[in-house]
């Protein structure tokens, strides 16, 4: 790819390592003509079902609308940006692994909430009290019950 500093187009990779779990790969860059260095991330790119929203509108399946969803819920947690990805990548496994061409956003709720559930258990209640504020109360309070135990 050409130099993002000085547009050349011979850049070289300088050392490369596999980040996320194995799901991506980070190289590091110099530039043979201004010798600034950068990165880049290399990840396979797979298609994602499309998402039924609960209008029954369909919509592409948004990376970065789960990752807001879990940053929101992750906040001040002692959990690294490593670990953040892995759950992405599970998540996004997970409904691929359906192999439908359109999941529901319910599925997708519940797919993030058992990924929480083992990554951080605050994280889970903050994800699980938003999430389900709108379906089921009593089944959500006994859910918290149960953590506690
Ligand atoms: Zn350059």
């Amino acid at each position: 790819m050409h130099c993002p500093f000085c547009s050349a187009k011979d850049t070289k990779v300088i050392d490369s390592r596999l980040v996320g779990g194995g799901h991506q790969v980070r190289r590091r860059r110099e530039c043979n003509d201004c010798h600034e260095r950068y990165t880049t991330f290399e990840t396979a790119e797979l298609v994602m079902p499309r998402v039924i929203k609960q209008d029954g509108s369909r919509e592409p399946f948004h990376e970065d609308k789960l990752l807001n969803g879990l940053h929101r819920a992750l906040e001040k947690r002692p959990v690294s940006t490593e670990q953040v990805e892995d759950v992405v990548h599970k998540i996004k496994s997970k409904l691929r692994e359906t192999g439908e061409r359109e999941i529901s956003s319910h599925l997708v709720g519940e797919c993030i909430m058992d990924a929480l559930k083992q990554l951080d258990k605050v994280a889970y209640v903050r994800f699980a009290s938003v999430y389900r504020s709108f379906e089921d109360i009593k089944e959500f309070g006994e859910e918290i019950a149960r953590l506690g135990e």
